[in-house]
């Protein structure tokens, strides 16, 4: 039903694209909002009084408003714009300096993506600060284990919790609004990488009640370059930008400045205009369609992870490949109340026999698009004891037909890949 609101499909009808939590197809809306700007009002925000310059601006401050509403932002103050999830966390990472003493530790889960491992290390390693890890089990699960014990990590020598709302890599859902509500009971900064749940589920920011949650647009149908840092005004008010230039100032000599407000202080530059009226738009596609989005994606997910959960060559890693659960219990998971055993939008698992890239060149010969590696999440696959996985991500223009070719492509590729050494070990055995 969504398929056709994506152009890149009438380009590419054969493309089986199952690589969405890399970034996504961009949405009809957003590709004619950004090109409407281009055409009708392409001026530099902020900054000019003439009419298209003030339209431009409307555009980019509708957009804000949108983003907000979104994610239930109590106010659009709270939404800065920039270049994506990475730069949002090396913005919280490097305006907290100041407020972090010697001896602070930062807890982080191990499944983490670089852009969420990084910055924390170079904190910890500029103010001798330590970085503390919650582990999950060895089949990538978070468990009920693992949740208690990250509950007795939540204590008060921990300054900051920096985690996943969606693992990348596994596609585990964690509980950050319980763990959130802990966590301010400690008084511990809470920063939540919401990159892989946007596009998939409701985001109410005031509900999870973080301090800070970002995310970036091109894994929510919109353009690559822009992204969002979404903070408590408090806290936004005290955190140094990263980026200074123009138009973040209110007044400047050669000597000191004074910065704006949020969100404009964190704004320094020309922005991505462009990505900006882009997310705005995919910001509005995803509110008007969110239940239908979820409804979809939780049909196709079933399928998927039921045809892989069956399979016994292949190991599926994280919630859904849970060991100990029916796969339908996972899925169904997120209508019952437990805060376990969630998982969203895609399947990361390993081959008994075979290689990851051998099985992906053949996919690949069938236009079926799929990841495999370390996902950004190297410490996560030392963890797991394997060197990556094979990752297959869905979004809201999969369709059914794309997940049953996924899987019979997979099925004729293992049996090929079988047969093939079946026919080596014959003819070494007849040499
Ligand atoms: N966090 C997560 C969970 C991600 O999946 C990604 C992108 N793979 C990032 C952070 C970084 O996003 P970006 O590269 O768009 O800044």
């Amino acid at each position: 039903m969504f398929k056709n609101q994506f152009p890149f499909f009438t380009n590419k009808p054969e493309q089986v694209y199952l690589d969405s939590a890399a970034t996504t197809q961009k949405h009809d809306s957003v590709i004619q909002a950004v090109n409407d700007y281009h055409c009708s009002c392409n001026a530099t925000v902020h900054r000019s009084a003439y009419a298209i310059a003030n339209e431009a601006t409307k555009l980019y401050e509708d957009a804000r408003d949108s983003v907000a509403q979104l994610i239930n932002s109590a106010s659009s103050a709270q939404v800065a714009f920039n270049s994506g999830a990475t730069e949002s966390i090396n913005t919280i990472a490097a305006g907290l300096q100041p407020h972090m003493i010697s001896g602070n530790k930062i807890l982080i889960l191990a499944s983490e993506h670089h852009a969420n491992i990084l910055p924390w290390q170079r904190l910890a390693k500029r103010l001798g600060l330590s970085i503390q890890v919650v582990n999950i089990s060895l089949q990538g699960q978070f468990m009920r284990s693992d949740y208690e014990t990250l509950q007795k990590q939540l204590n008060k020598d921990v300054a900051i919790l920096a985690m996943a709302h969606v693992s990348n890599a596994l596609g585990n859902i964690y509980p950050v609004e319980e763990i959130c509500r802990i966590a301010i009971q400690q008084n511990i900064l809470t920063v939540i990488d919401g990159t892989q749940a946007i596009a998939h589920m409701t985001v109410d920011v005031q509900k999870v009640n973080c301090d800070f949650y970002v995310f970036s647009g091109h894994k929510m149908y919109a353009p690559t370059g822009v992204g969002v840092l979404y903070g408590k005004i408090e806290l936004l008010d005290a955190l140094l930008p990263l980026r200074l230039g123009g138009e973040m100032i209110t007044r400047v000599s050669f000597t000191d400045a004074e910065y704006q407000a949020p969100p404009l202080k964190f704004e320094g530059g020309t922005p991505n205009v462009t990505g900006v009226i882009g997310i705005g738009a995919a910001a509005k596609f995803l509110m008007a369609n969110m239940d239908e989005i979820k409804r979809h994606e939780g049909a196709l997910f079933e399928s998927l992870s039921r045809g892989l959960y069956n399979r016994d060559d292949i190991r599926i890693f994280g919630n859904v490949g849970a060991n100990n659960i029916c796969v339908s219990d996972s899925i169904s998971a997120s209508k019952t109340s437990t805060i376990f055993n969630q998982s969203i939008g895609l399947c990361s698992f390993v081959f008994n026999k075979h290689h990851l890239n051998d099985v992906a060149a053949l996919l690949y010969q069938e236009n079926i698009a799929v990841r495999v590696g370390h996902h950004c999440a190297m410490p996560l696959m030392n963890l797991l004891n394997i060197g990556g996985t094979m990752r297959v991500s869905i979004a809201c223009y999969t369709t059914e037909q794309d997940i049953q070719y996924f899987l019979e492509t997979l099925n004729r590729a293992l049996n090929s890949l079988c047969n093939s050494e079946l026919n080596l070990d014959n003819s070494a055995a007849a040499a």
